[in-house]
């Protein structure tokens, strides 16, 4: 049944806690209702955003004068190594699903807050590994044209943090399917070990936050030779990684803590002392203290690098 709310406070859904009221919002359990629900918003002439579990978002703390549409189908059916799976469906359940099942592959993302629908707009990974790389379909409702259908990754134009769906805020997910590389379920289960061990105990984890905030920086996008070099011997030199000769992309934690910033703090948004990347909330943070934090960030590894930092996390931008 489709459920509409009014004025519900975003903030403790959030993985950053922050956010003020939502004039309306929808929970989506049946993707039918989607056609019942846009043509209220149509009604309505108010503006509408999609959501899947709240931790790559930042809201306005004064509210949101529109639709909050929380795409909630939980469903995961598997058939042999495919996994039939409703973009709801929380992407650690998946990939424990799939474990148990003897499937594995997609375990490398473990960790990753958030759903399945979120995951795919973002292309969200870790671990050298992305959720598009196990996807073999997507489908989708088309809120403009008030339609279904389903869609080849290959059309979808994954990259890095971005698809498709990234500029096509009428592109709802609401169901993909992944192919799974078939894998023992101890030594899957072993490898979720040692990556939850590696996250667990790292500080920013215990604050609330968006997880990273900008993007890493690849080297190709640097066309001038000088700058790249020197980039690259600067972050090798201070960071002494394992394989320095297999870099492809300069870390925005990195450039944001060589310009000076790691610890830096607006009222009670900080940036991470530990992690230059991450921005946390020390309790009561708003969205403007994140902003103002952001503009800095941006601003500073722009004078020390003449480098233009691009956002990973989107930012709604409030409507009144
Ligand atoms: C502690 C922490 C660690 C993190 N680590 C990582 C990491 O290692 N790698 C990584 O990539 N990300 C990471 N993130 C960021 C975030 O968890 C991912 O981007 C996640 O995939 C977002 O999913 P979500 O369901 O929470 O999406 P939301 O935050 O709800 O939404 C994100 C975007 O997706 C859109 N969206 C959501 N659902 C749908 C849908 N069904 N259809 C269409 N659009 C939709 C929204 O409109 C929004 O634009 C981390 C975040 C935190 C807080």
């Amino acid at each position: 049944m489709l459920e509409i709310k009014k004025n519900i406070t975003i903030a403790p859904h959030t993985s950053i806690k922050i956010g003020g009221p939502a004039l309306y919002f929808a929970k989506i359990t049946d993707p039918a209702d989607l056609i019942k629900l846009f043509k209220k918003i149509k009604t309505s002439r108010l503006p509408f955003v999609i959501i899947g579990g709240l931790s790559n978002l930042l809201f306005d703390s004064r509210g949101f004068k529109g639709w909050i549409i929380k795409i909630d189908i939980q469903e995961i059916t598997q058939k042999n190594n495919q996994f039939i799976v409703g973009a709801g469906a929380i992407l650690s359940n998946l990939i424990q699903a799939a474990t148990l099942g003897g499937y594995g592959g997609l375990h490398r993302l473990i960790g990753i807050p958030g759903t399945v629908g979120g995951a795919i707009r973002g292309n969200a990974g870790r671990n050298n590994t992305q959720i598009s790389d196990f996807l073999t379909s997507i489908r989708i409702f088309d809120a403009q044209k008030n339609k279904f259908f389903n869609l080849d990754p290959k059309d979808c134009r994954f990259q890095y943090r971005s698809s498709l769906f990234s500029g096509n805020p009428h592109h709802v997910i609401i169901q993909a399917v992944f192919s799974l590389e078939k894998k023992q379920k101890q030594i899957t289960q072993k490898e979720i070990e040692e990556i939850i061990k590696i996250t667990r105990d790292k500080p920013y984890n215990h604050y609330p936050s968006a997880g990273s905030i900008f993007k890493n920086i690849s080297l190709k996008s640097i066309p001038d030779k000088e700058k790249r070099k020197t980039l690259l011997q600067s972050f090798i030199q201070k960071q002494k990684p394992e394989k320095p000769q297999s870099i492809t992309a300069i870390p925005a934690g990195f450039l944001i803590e060589s310009a000076g910033l790691k610890g830096a703090q607006i009222n009670q948004a900080q940036i991470s002392p530990q992690h230059g990347n991450i921005i946390i909330n020390l309790g009561r943070a708003s969205s403007s203290d994140v902003l103002r934090l952001i503009e800095l960030a941006k601003e500073k590894v722009k004078q020390a690098w003449n480098i233009e930092l691009e956002e990973e996390i989107i930012i709604i931008k409030s409507a009144f």
